[in-house]
């Protein structure tokens, strides 16, 4: 099928990769005009198992190209898709400037039937924003044309963006045109073979759908981490709460680990933004206003703990730290908890040698060079000259450390496991003084 895509972010760009990579006919168009360049240069601006060879390899054989101009790219598509950021704005609600941005560009090309597939995150009633702006700009120009709004929400997980777009556990499409559904049934034929996906539901439906799972996984988070307080302070160890009552399958394994915190570039943002829009429609939603509050106080844990040990004063000091990204297998830093916890120690004086497979780039972009922070091209090279040691992304290489060199190191061995990576056992047999989350030692 002909589909076009505004918006070559980790959503847009994996969603066309994927589309043209199962014979699709795709063009991604994006404003950033360096973005495109680089694409159409081999390019990958994002790190994502996976993603590269599908985008060379589809550019290269012409399933999939790359531009900034929307018009042609809009005469292309019988499917549109919008997946451009919604950021939130200054009272946490989504920012929509983008997406109607783009129904606006939509409705000045159009010319014949397309469907207009919603996959950015938005609030209830995005849809009839989306179908009004285009309709508007249509009626501006006189032009009668036909054309369906559908939501369709993306649920893949940076780090594993290409797996999920290629097996999604579900597809879910908002809309009431058997029309337009019957399109998105063909285009997503390839993804149900083994069984269908798709779950059919009206705009509305489909759009909280979306915030209803973030929440839910954010909730199970910040429910994680407030056990994990409790266990601190009652002298019990979460790791093995976690396991007890993750035996019971209606609570499961999945999702339930205590940590520094959740960050990223969608739990922050979506929880704020259901919330803002349950307030709007009269009601407050308390809940998500504590799984917030939980989640900005466990951000501050690891500065805490850090600087408890050094009683109450770590100017001067230097900590090793490894993880930058957000969660591992990518280089996103927005809203990462190592960004937490590098500035609170800055603020005290403190300066910081850090590592992450992937983050560094962008670390650089956000912090650019600075006194406090050196950039290390491997974990062990952060130790030297350091006091400590703080582990914030659990990334698989720093999984299983050789204890005794960290030890020989550091010059005051510690180790603040902000992912309860370690065995506390094993590493204080090391000599190493251990600080987890929830694992039974006083705040
Ligand atoms: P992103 O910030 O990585 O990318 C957005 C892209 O849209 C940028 O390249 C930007 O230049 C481009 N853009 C902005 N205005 C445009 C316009 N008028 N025309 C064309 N391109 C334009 O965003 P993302 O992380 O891909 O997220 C996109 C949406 O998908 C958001 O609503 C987000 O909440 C949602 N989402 C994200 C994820 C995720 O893991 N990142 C997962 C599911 C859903």
């Amino acid at each position: 099928m002909k589909v076009t895509i505004f918006g070559t972010g980790y959503v847009g760009l994996v969603t066309g990769a994927c589309l043209a990579e199962m014979g699709n006919h795709v063009v991604c168009v994006d404003v950033d005009q360096a973005k495109v360049d680089g694409l159409r240069n081999g390019v990958i601006p994002i790190f994502e198992p996976g993603l590269e060879p599908i985008v060379r390899r589809n550019y290269a054989s012409g399933q999939l190209d790359f531009t900034t101009d929307p018009a042609p790219a809009i005469a292309h598509g019988e499917l549109i898709f919008i997946a451009v950021g919604t950021p939130p704005d200054e009272d946490g609600s989504a920012d929509m400037k983008y997406v109607l941005s783009v129904a606006r560009t939509i409705g000045e090309h159009l010319d014949r039937y397309a469907v207009v597939v919603n996959k950015s995150t938005v609030p209830v009633g995005t849809a009839d924003r989306v179908r009004k702006a285009i309709d508007d700009v249509l009626g501006e120009r006189g032009a009668a044309v036909d054309f369906d709004v559908v939501s369709n929400p993306e649920f893949l997980k940076e780090g594993d963006a290409v797996e999920d777009c290629l097996r999604p556990d579900r597809i879910v499409v908002g809309s009431s045109s058997e029309r337009a559904v019957a399109r998105l049934r063909k285009l997503y034929a390839p993804f149900n073979r083994n069984h269908d996906r798709m779950v059919v539901m009206d705009e509305r439906s489909a759009e909280l759908t979306k915030y209803a799972a973030n929440a839910m996984l954010a909730t199970k988070i910040s429910f994680m981490n407030e056990i994990a307080n409790i266990a601190e302070r009652v002298g019990a160890d979460v790791e093995l709460v976690r396991q007890g009552i993750g035996a019971d399958p209606r609570i499961g394994y999945h999702f339930i680990y205590p940590g520094a915190g959740y960050g990223g570039s969608c739990f922050p943002k979506d929880v704020q933004a259901l919330e803002r829009i349950a307030r709007g429609h009269g009601y407050d939603a308390r809940l998500l206003g504590m799984v917030e509050a939980v989640n900005a106080q466990q951000k501050t844990r690891l500065f805490a703990q850090i600087q408890k040990h050094f009683d109450g004063d770590v100017a001067g000091k230097t900590v090793a730290l490894w993880g930058l990204a957000f969660k591992p297998n990518t280089d996103d830093m927005r809203e990462a908890p190592s960004r937490r916890l590098m500035e609170a120690l800055w603020e005290a004086g403190a300066k910081v040698r850090a590592y992450d497979p992937e983050a560094r780039a962008e670390t650089t972009r956000i912090y650019g060079e600075r006194d406090d922070l050196v950039l290390c091209d491997n974990a062990y090279d952060t130790l030297q000259g350091a006091d400590v040691l703080a582990l914030v992304t659990e990334w698989k290489a720093f999984r299983s450390p050789d204890f005794a060199r960290i030890e020989a190191v550091l010059k005051n061995p510690a180790i603040f496991d902000g992912r309860n990576l370690y065995d506390p056992r094993v590493v204080e047999d090391a000599g190493i003084a251990y600080y987890g989350i929830g694992r039974g030692r006083s705040l």
